[in-house]
């Protein structure tokens, strides 16, 4: 299985509909064990990234990833808009002539994004940050030999719900100290959420709406 372009337009087009149909969730969490502004960073962050690359018609996913990164960047205040910045540019960086995108080469990327967030964060794994979702998938990735749409998905939410027993050491959760357990990581089920954009892409589904939705939006695939 291969990722083309439009391919990598629904993830970033599908990974937006779940952030704005769990804003509030994120918002919740990020009150927890924040200052509770999670779900509208990543809300507009997102929106605004969808609609910059709706307006291009790509043939390489590497330009893509850039142009959100780019967005995610410029349009997310907070810590979190640099670390999903990084992310998208450094996963943009490594598949960047390779059109479509093999497991391999997604799986390079993704470790490159990794190493990207952590130098950024300064954060490593079990610190309760979105390294332990992104982390996760490396390992994940690595196991594979190809896509696995209910693995990744699969695998991203036990990430995800692990974080729940981390005590926070980095960015504002870390002031909360133990009382940061107990909760879910903020920027963790936003990962999470990109993730099962990209296994709804592998499947070709997208959010509550099969296949019909998918070609809908991109009846070209
Ligand atoms: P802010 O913390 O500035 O309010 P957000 O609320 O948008 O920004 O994002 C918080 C999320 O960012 C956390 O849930 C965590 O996953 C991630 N995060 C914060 N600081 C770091 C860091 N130093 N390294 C890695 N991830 C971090
Ligand atoms: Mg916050």
């Amino acid at each position: 299985m291969e990722l083309n372009a439009q391919d990598v337009v629904a993830w970033i087009e599908i990974s937006n509909e779940y952030i704005q149909a769990n804003k509030e969730y994120l918002t919740t969490l990020d009150q927890k064990i924040g200052d509770g502004d999670h779900g509208i960073n990543m809300a507009r962050g997102f929106q605004e990234a969808a609609a910059k690359i709706a307006e291009q018609n790509y043939t390489s996913g590497s330009d893509v990833l850039k142009d959100t990164a780019m967005t995610l960047m410029s349009k997310i205040g907070g810590a979190s808009g640099p670390l999903f910045g990084t992310a998208f540019l450094k996963l943009s960086t490594a598949v960047k002539g390779h059109d479509p995108l093999d497991h391999e080469t997604f799986t390079n990327g993704l470790e490159e994004a990794v190493n990207g967030i952590k130098q950024r964060g300064k954060a490593t794994e079990g610190e309760k940050t979105l390294v332990d979702v992104w982390s996760q998938m490396v390992d994940h990735f690595k196991q594979e030999a190809d896509f696995n749409a209910d693995k990744i998905a699969e695998e991203a939410k036990a990430a995800m719900e692990r974080t729940t027993d981390m005590t926070a050491t980095k960015g504002r959760a870390a002031y909360f100290k133990e009382r940061s357990v107990g909760h879910v990581d903020p920027g963790s089920a936003s990962s999470y959420y990109i993730f099962q954009a990209l296994a709804d892409v592998i499947k070709k589904e997208g959010i509550n709406h099969g296949l019909c939705w998918y070609r809908a939006h991109f009846p070209q695939s």
